[in-house]
């Protein structure tokens, strides 16, 4: 998911070059909704990475919250605690992120 610190060959579908994606595009639409993609440098094709709304951001600033949190925890329970809270969001978002690619995907 973390797309903006990893260097991901990829192959394009339709002009079939090879790039390695360094910019993810924020495109905004009504509702708080933004689509995350990218495009083939060969042919300017667009990628869809992934599309967050409100929820899905607030969520992604809580975990790198608890994340913070567990680097600075000195009991093993609390951070057992934080790890499952993460994991709850984790859970939670990719579920919210699924619903919203395929109800952007029907525009
Ligand atoms: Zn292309």
């Amino acid at each position: 998911m973390d797309l903006e610190t990893q260097q991901v060959a990829v192959n394009c579908n339709k002009c079939k070059g090879d790039f390695v994606i360094n910019t993810i595009k924020l495109e905004k639409f009504n509702g708080g909704i933004e689509r995350n993609y990218f495009t083939c440098p060969h042919c300017q094709e667009q990628y869809t990475a992934f599309y967050t709304n409100q929820k899905v951001r607030k969520n992604q600033t809580e975990m790198a919250a608890l994340r913070w949190k567990i680097q600075r925890a000195t009991f093993i329970n609390k951070v057992n605690r934080f790890l499952k809270q993460i994991e709850a969001l984790r859970k939670d978002n990719e579920k919210e992120m699924n619903r919203l690619r395929e109800e952007m995907g029907r525009r």
